[in-house]
């Protein structure tokens, strides 16, 4: 049996007074998705836990089937594994941030998103700067977006579960002092992000980019640690054999730590202008082997949220629904048994153009799925619906294994 999961990211939302008081599931016009719901079945799913923080990392994690609460132990660890780094299981991953501070107070948590090169610079900088110290291992990433890896070579790390560090974004004009590491070996991360004021003061390339009137880096920022995941592969836990079409990293990262292959593809940017189409071809030619499970991920729909913009959303929605949903449904009916899932990983609103926490809607259809004639694909029809996950991580069990 061949599967099929597309992820409209953030694409659960509320009426909208722009849309008439539709919501953008509503409002969009998406026949392919409908023709699901028309064939099988639609209800609801909560994928964020109350008490974790609504973003993709922890939405997808749920909805590949995976208990955030059991296993989601930080970001910095699954872009760790998104670049190919492995991580020992005592070892922790840190993100690390070039940020700018003026003042005392966060600036730009981007450090006005700087130039790939000069990140690079600046991260070789702390690194020869830590050389007497064999635990410490920077990786330049893109941007701002770098990570600290601490290799635990005797086995222990100063961190633990206590290690309390705080997202850079979030505190956007802030005093940083309020916002420092605490816990278990924060004096460590403080020291190294003391240390950087110096070293990134000092660099010339750094100097010239605040001279010309831009926002240099100075300091680097750390959070998001923890430590690799103990996630059982999908294959072992589930049966299928999977593949994970991605232009986010932290997808990409989950993908690798499950045993997927993450397959690229030219044109995916995670943005608006991601060529769906491409998608929707590479995800075909994909199943169309021995591959028994391929997923689709697709930012475009949480992009619009963040940027306020309700026709955005729903032609990404009918972007999604044209070049992805219907074209991949239509081949998975030439490959003999199949089931289609159709669910994003939380809320995205347009009103606060944030995550939320709640349910999203999903369908489902396929071989031995019973219609339970809800016709359209959308938050209100789902509600009504027989079936609602509280847990969204068992809905990945009812798709491949009880329909
Ligand atoms: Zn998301």
């Amino acid at each position: 049996m061949k599967f099929a999961l597309i992820i409209p990211d953030g694409c659960a939302d509320e009426p909208q007074p722009k849309l008439g008081g539709l919501t953008p599931l509503q409002a969009a016009h998406v026949p392919h998705m409908d023709a699901i719901a028309a064939a099988g079945i639609v209800g609801q799913a909560d994928h964020v836990p109350a008490s974790m923080p609504s973003g993709s990392d922890v939405g997808t994690m749920s909805l590949f089937g995976y208990d955030p609460i059991k296993y989601h132990t930080g970001r910095a660890p699954l872009e760790a594994a998104a670049q190919g780094i492995e991580l020992g299981a005592d070892d922790w991953a840190i993100r690390c941030n070039l940020v700018t501070v003026e003042e005392e107070r966060m600036r730009s948590f981007t450090a006005g998103q700087i130039p790939n090169g000069l990140g690079a610079s600046l991260i070789q900088a702390m690194q020869a700067a830590c050389c007497g110290d064999e635990h410490w291992k920077f990786h330049a990433g893109v941007s701002y977006r770098n990570l600290l890896l601490y290799r635990a070579r005797d086995g222990k790390a100063p961190f633990a579960d206590d290690t309390y560090t705080v997202p850079p974004h979030d505190i956007t004009d802030q005093l940083i002092a309020e916002h420092l590491p605490m816990g278990s070996g924060s004096c460590d991360l403080r020291a190294l992000m003391d240390k950087s004021r110096a070293i990134f003061a000092d660099h010339p390339e750094n100097q010239a980019r605040a001279a010309a009137g831009q926002l240099a880096a100075t300091q680097i920022w750390l959070w998001g640690q923890g430590r690799r995941p103990a996630l059982q592969p999908f294959a072992e836990k589930f049966g299928p054999r999977g593949a994970v079409i991605t232009a986010v990293d932290l997808l990409r990262g989950i993908g690798r730590l499950i045993g997927w292959d993450v397959l690229e593809v030219a044109g995916a940017t995670g943005y608006l202008d991601t060529d769906y189409k491409a998608k929707g071809q590479r995800a075909i030619e994909a199943i169309s082997g021995d591959l028994d499970f391929i997923v689709v991920h697709v930012e475009a729909t949480d992009e619009a949220s963040h940027e306020g913009e309700a026709e955005e959303k729903v032609k990404a929605l009918e972007q999604i629904d044209q070049h992805i949903v219907g074209p991949l449904h239509a081949h998975l009916k030439t490959l003999g048994d199949y089931r289609i899932l159709v669910c994003p990983d939380h809320p995205t609103f347009l009103r606060t153009k944030t995550h939320s926490h709640g349910y999203v809607p999903f369908t489902i259809c396929g071989k031995d799925i019973t219609p339970d004639n809800l016709p359209t694909y959308d938050e209100p029809t789902a509600a009504k619906g027989n079936i609602r996950f509280d847990a969204g991580c068992d809905l990945m069990g009812h798709f491949v294994r009880n329909g």
